[in-house]
């Protein structure tokens, strides 16, 4: 089954508010096998509302409506729907009675405008709302669902998860979903579709959604059939595929990003991590640090930003500096190899690089980068060439890092 939903409110037209709602009702939804194929953000105008309203209805079986029940004249959704349904709105004393009470209880008298919350569209039922003053409504319509839920975030939840989660369970055939989730590094959002692109692309179950952030990728799978059998035969069935062809770019299979991937490793065989950021400036140490007892595996190591703490903290000779250049294969392997002497640990990554966005180093492309690794069979280093901007250049460099260790540890 398909679903839209519209979340209602002209402060989510603004820089300043996120719809969040539609965010999590798209989760829940999803659960139940109900694919939401739209949404839509609709300011406090009643006629505008009403037109989405009507266009929505002609389009799906459900149609979840969040914001807009409150109690002031910008609050428009029972009357925008009233509207688009050609229904009468009814005055209920029994939902005025509740809101009173609820106002009595915190010792407080219900001003007239709460009124507005006590009508109901035509054959609508209520949703009691332990949590605000505004039921939501609940309206079975000629071929299809529609259902009113307030703004507020913790009055939506519950709201939905209570009274809104059975009734569709009851009414929408159940479909069995089974899910699988890989996390790729080491290659671009593009080349990783062009690889995959002609396994999955036959598959319409189960559906493939794939995400890039810096260095990134996640390949989302979610097969809906009628038995869970058939659904994890779908999905083991595309995922084995996609697992064959990318091998070892895989590097989680349960949605741990990079930094805990290779910090489990290093607490199974009982070795260590140490680290030399310059252009970085300590995100390396802050990634790997972002997991819960890292301190099992991470010994810690040095912020050497500028060339003359790379010579004094780290030890390196000013003739390689000058010679070379702080952006160098050299300087890179000598600062890998002498935090591994220092700290004494297993490994040593450094980076060192110009993040931009204009070269401080003659000769020096904004977006190269030299990634140092330090092991006990040796030294290397690798040259990386990132794009758009500092920031991404930056994490790139870490998520590249991360990687390069992955590697050399598997
Ligand atoms: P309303 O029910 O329209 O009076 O909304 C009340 C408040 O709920 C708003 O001021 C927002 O802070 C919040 N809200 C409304 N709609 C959303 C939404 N779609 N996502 C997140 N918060 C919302
Ligand atoms: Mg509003």
């Amino acid at each position: 089954m398909n679903a839209e939903i519209i979340a209602i409110g002209s402060e989510l037209l603004t820089p300043e508010r996120t719809d969040t709602n539609s965010l999590w009702l798209t989760a829940q939804l999803n659960e139940l096998g109900i694919e939401v194929t739209q949404k839509l953000i609709v300011g406090d105008d009643r006629d505008r509302l009403a037109t989405a309203i009507a266009a929505s209805l002609g389009r799906v079986p459900l149609l979840i409506l969040t914001g807009g029940l409150g109690p002031t004249e910008d609050d428009v959704t029972r009357d925008a729907v009233a509207q688009a349904l050609q229904r009468r709105l009814l005055f209920s004393q029994t939902i005025c009675d509740e809101i009173d009470a609820r106002f009595a209880r915190a010792g407080r008298k219900m001003a007239e405008i709460n009124k507005r919350q006590a009508f109901v569209v035509e054959g609508a039922d209520k949703l009691s709302n332990p949590n605000g003053t505004a039921p939501g409504l609940w309206l079975d319509v000629p071929g299809g669902m529609l259902m009113l839920l307030p703004g507020p975030p913790r009055e939506m939840m519950p709201m939905f998860s209570d009274l809104c989660l059975p009734l569709l369970r009851a009414r929408v055939p159940q479909l069995a979903i089974r899910k699988r989730f890989f996390r790729v590094a080491g290659m671009g959002e593009s080349d990783l579709d062009a690889l995959i692109a002609p396994i999955y692309k036959p598959y319409t179950n189960p559906v493939t959604t794939i995400l890039a952030a810096e260095g990134d990728v996640q390949i989302h799978l979610r097969a809906r059939c009628e038995s869970e059998e058939a659904a994890e035969t779908l999905v083991e069935e595309l995922g084995g595929k996609i697992l064959a062809t990318l091998g070892a770019r895989v590097y989680s299979l349960n949605g741990d990003p990079l930094e805990t991937v290779v910090g489990h490793i290093l607490r199974d065989r009982k070795e260590t991590l140490a680290v030399a950021e310059s252009c970085t400036g300590g995100m390396l140490g802050a990634r790997i640090t972002d997991v819960p007892g890292s301190s099992a595996w991470f010994l810690g190591g040095f912020q050497v930003y500028a060339a003359e703490m790379k010579a004094r903290l780290l030890g390196l000779d000013q003739k390689t500096l000058d010679e070379h250049g702080a952006v160098s294969e050299a300087v890179a392997k000598a600062m890998a190899d002498s935090t591994r002497d220092r700290t004494g640990a297993t490994y040593a990554l450094s980076i060192t690089g110009e993040a931009g966005p204009e070269s401080q180093t003659p000769g020096i492309e904004p977006g190269a980068v030299w990634i140092g690794l330090a092991t006990p069979s040796g030294v290397d280093a690798k040259m990386f060439r990132f794009f758009s901007g500092r920031n991404r250049v930056r994490k790139m460099a870490v998520q590249t890092a991360l990687n390069l260790l992955r590697f050399r540890l598997s």
